[in-house]
């Protein structure tokens, strides 16, 4: 069989622990026997990132930039205690996926992929959520300082003309923390018409919450920008019977509870972060969602929301198959095949992608999938087993190889 041409190359980040076995597995199994693959690699391991002091995480991204089209697995982000357990660690780098979105901009959509037979937590939900993560700025951008004695602090702003704001955030009679964040009009204007458009190309309503009550002007301004960018789409909301609603994000958390879901929610950083591991907690598993970062210039990034699974990677380490998810990880190399096959005009790549993602859920549906699913079967036409990740992976390879015969 003549492998699936590709032009222009795709940029892979290999990742880390579990997922990095994952992702091999996916490679060897799923895309190297069928595809001529073209990717250019960045190795964003931990300790490959530790040995570059971090560059390799910037190039991939600009990479990513230069592209158009980027697929990246989970990493460690480390903290105090990876330090203890990679003492060769110079410093406790940053966030992966905080630097690259800093870089690229824009907003992280990320959707649970959703299956007949897996009915979500959230009786109510008929259709999936979306949730819109604003990818730039406030708490991932913030500055944090701890101060030990009596005092008061300032926030100063000074201009490039001189011009200079300042005003007291408080005064305190002993230790304390601080944090400053930030936002610019730019990315929120940013974020704003890329929920507009992807409303817009996925026919769904959009729900913008934030808490502009209390954060009266920082919150106070994604609100207003939302209402003046959205003066762009409403005719075309109009022309397809979708809506655009902004409500407290309080309210909203409790309105999503009831819905029958089938819409975007838009929100924040931080908002985004947690709402998207709730919604798919309730949408069935972690392991199921998928996310893809959409840049103000088209540049598009997916990956798995899931992280490294730490846990089962030290199963593996001691020699124990495991029963890890692939799914999110199959779908976002679909999703960048599939993006990368309509920039080139490539019909049998683009072809290979939904095959791929036909071949993952005849795989679950014959009853064959990991144990995180397992117990969520609610059907009684199927009989789940509990496989491995390899033999799972190996499910799809058959079903997707009699696909392309
Ligand atoms: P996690 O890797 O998402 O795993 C948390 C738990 O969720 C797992 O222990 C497992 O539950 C379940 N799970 C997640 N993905 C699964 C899958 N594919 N298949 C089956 N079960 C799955 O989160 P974490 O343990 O909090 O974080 C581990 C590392 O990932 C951290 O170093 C963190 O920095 C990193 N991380 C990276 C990203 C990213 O790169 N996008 C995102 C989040 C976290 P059971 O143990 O009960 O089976
Ligand atoms: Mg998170």
């Amino acid at each position: 069989m003549s492998k699936i041409q590709m032009k222009t190359p795709l940029v892979e980040m290999d990742g880390d622990e579990m997922t990095r076995i994952l992702w091999q597995m996916i490679k060897e199994q799923l895309l190297l026997p069928f595809v001529d693959l073209k990717t250019e690699y960045y190795d964003l391991g931990l300790l490959h990132r530790n040995e570059t002091r971090d560059q390799v995480t910037v190039n991939a991204a600009n990479a990513t930039k230069r592209l158009g089209v980027g697929v990246k697995c989970a990493t460690i982000t480390p903290n105090r205690q990876r330090m203890e357990e990679y003492p060769q660690l110079t410093e406790m780098w940053r966030s992966p996926n905080g630097t690259i979105r800093a870089i690229l901009d824009g907003t992280a959509f990320r959707a649970p992929i959703v299956l007949p037979f897996i009915k979500p937590v959230v009786k109510t939900w008929e259709a999936p959520i979306t949730v819109a993560r604003h990818a730039y700025g406030d708490m991932y951008k913030a500055v944090d300082m701890q101060t030990e004695e009596p005092g008061e602090a300032m926030l100063t702003f000074r201009g490039v003309s001189g011009t200079e704001k300042t005003l007291s955030v408080q005064k305190v009679d002993g230790p304390a923390v601080w944090q400053a964040q930030h936002n610019k009009e730019n990315s929120i204007r940013a974020f704003a018409r890329s929920c507009f458009q992807y409303a817009v190309d996925t026919r769904q309503d959009l729900w913008f919450s934030t808490k502009d009550t209390i954060s009266k002007i920082y919150d106070g301004d994604f609100k207003r920008i939302f209402e003046h960018e959205y003066k762009d789409y409403q005719a075309q909301f109009e022309k397809l019977g979708i809506t655009y609603f902004y409500t407290l994000i309080d309210d909203a958390v409790a309105r999503v509870i009831r819905s029958k879901g089938g819409f975007i929610w838009a929100l924040k950083n931080y908002d985004g972060d947690v709402m998207s591991d709730m919604i798919a907690s309730a949408s069935g598993s972690l392991a199921m969602m998928t996310s893809v970062l959409v840049a103000p210039d088209g540049t598009t990034e997916y990956e798995a929301a899931h992280g490294t699974v730490t846990r089962h990677y030290y199963k593996h380490l001691k020699g124990e198959a495991t029963s890890t998810n692939p799914m999110a990880t199959i779908y976002a190399w679909s999703g960048a095949l599939r993006r990368r096959a309509q920039m080139d005009g490539l019909s049998d790549l683009a072809a290979f992608a939904d095959k791929l993602e036909a071949a993952c859920v005849e795989t679950l549906s014959a009853g064959i999938m990991t144990k995180d699913l397992a117990s969520l079967v609610e059907d009684g036409t199927i009989t789940p087993r509990a496989v491995t990740s390899e033999v799972f992976i190996g499910a799809i390879r058959e079903r997707l190889s009699a696909k392309l015969a």
